[in-house]
């Protein structure tokens, strides 16, 4: 049997004391498929060959490893970005999205069906589906549906069928449960695409798979660039942990890399508005797997608060969850303000718009104690268009 690393969860998918799986029985069937057949079907041959083949020619990858020099003069240490906002539809979430679509496919899988809440995992879902030609059905809560109306009208001209949760929250919660719901009904032509590495086994570890591909060519173009393939820290936002997975994964078990996990603090950790996870979270079971949640002492969640969509969220996937309970992550958080100040300084410095989250990432810089020999690599997850509006409403800061 392989042997449990920081990597891998063990065979019942647990890193540490988090994952596994906790789903409804009428879910077992669905999830048991998925599990034993995931790894055989993601390294055969012909699947490595296509996916690849689309990372390369339809995403764009690898995506440029940047030295970002004004940053890195500011903080007086070497700063290289990973630059996934290229990546085509402006975010790393197309890899994960590839992945899964072709595994349905050798699935035999007819359908596909997703969840999202600001929508970016729904248009990356619905790209996909456009391009393999197969149905897509994308639940989100009502609320989001109005507050979202950009990303819907993409999912939608990208052949996707967009369904409302209507109850509830009328949120990301509820498209969950409509998600699942489906799922159930249709369990043997359906696929569910996760966005993040969350959700029951084997959905973190998967996810992370498909997300590795970012610090595999970290590691290349880092030897090319500076002679070495080992960063000294390399920093990524987290909402469920997903791109931040596929930067740590080749250097998760390489204990001299820092690994730095940025979560959003909203108006302030303790403010009552945050979705700083760690920090704020117990033990409890979210979405399918046992992590850290913020939840009220009889297990509520508790509504999250995020600037940014991407990190606005309530659980972190079993991953991170290990890396902050054993202390093999440091994990750092940064306020709406801290980042919208971080996305304003890269513009300037750099002429990169960065998204929302991917800022709470530059944000935190200010917080690292740095000696003027680091080589960083901060993954830059997305770009800041989607966040237009945001920005323009702070615009007067600047
Ligand atoms: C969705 C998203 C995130 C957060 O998701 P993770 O799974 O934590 O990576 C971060 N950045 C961008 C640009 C996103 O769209």
């Amino acid at each position: 049997m392989e042997q449990t690393t920081y990597q891998r969860p063990d065979e019942h998918g647990y890193y540490g004391s988090f994952g596994g799986a906790y789903i409804p029985e009428m879910l077992h069937p669905n999830v048991e498929e998925l599990k034993s057949r995931y790894l055989d079907i993601m390294y055969e041959e012909n699947f490595q060959k296509e996916f690849h083949a689309l990372l390369r020619d339809y995403v764009g990858r690898p995506t440029p490893l940047f030295l970002a020099e004004r940053l890195s003069k500011q903080y007086n240490t070497a700063i290289y970005l990973k630059r996934e906002d290229l990546n085509h539809t402006g975010a790393h979430k197309i890899n994960n999205a590839i992945g899964q679509v072709l595994l349905a496919q050798r699935l035999g899988k007819k359908r596909i069906i997703a969840e999202t809440g600001a929508g970016q995992h729904g248009v990356a879902t619905a790209t996909v589906c456009a391009l393999k030609g197969i149905e897509c059905i994308v639940y989100m809560g009502e609320k989001d549906i109005e507050r979202q109306a950009p990303n819907v009208a993409r999912m939608r001209m990208l052949g996707a069928t967009v369904i409302p949760a209507v109850s509830g929250s009328k949120t990301l919660k509820d498209a969950t449960n409509e998600a699942i719901r489906d799922w159930i009904n249709n369990p043997t032509d359906t696929h569910y695409v996760i966005g993040s590495v969350v959700g029951p086994h084997p959905y973190p570890d998967m996810v992370a798979r498909f997300q590795s591909v970012i610090s595999e060519e970290i590691k290349a173009q880092l030897k090319v660039t500076t002679g070495k393939e080992l960063p000294s820290h390399v920093i990524a936002c987290v909402g469920g942990g997903s791109n931040a997975a596929g930067a740590f994964y080749h250097f998760l078990d390489e204990p001299s890399v820092q690994l730095v996990a940025v979560e959003a603090a909203g108006h302030g950790v303790n403010s009552g508005r945050s979705a700083a996870t760690t920090q704020l979270g117990n033990p409890g079971v979210l979405h399918g797997s046992k992590s850290l949640v913020m939840q009220t002492a009889d297990g509520q969640v508790v509504e999250p608060h995020s600037i940014s969509a991407g990190l606005d969220y309530p659980g972190i996937g079993p991953m991170h969850a290990h890396l902050f309970k054993s202390g093999r992550g440091t994990f750092l958080s940064a306020t709406d303000d801290d980042a919208v100040a971080a996305a304003f300084n890269l513009c300037k410095l750099e002429g990169i718009i960065p998204a929302l989250e991917s800022s709470h990432a530059l944000a935190a810089l200010n917080q690292m104690k740095l000696s003027g020999k680091e080589t960083i690599v901060l993954c830059l997850s997305g770009r800041g268009d989607k966040d237009l509006a945001t920005y323009m409403n702070k615009m007067d800061r600047i």
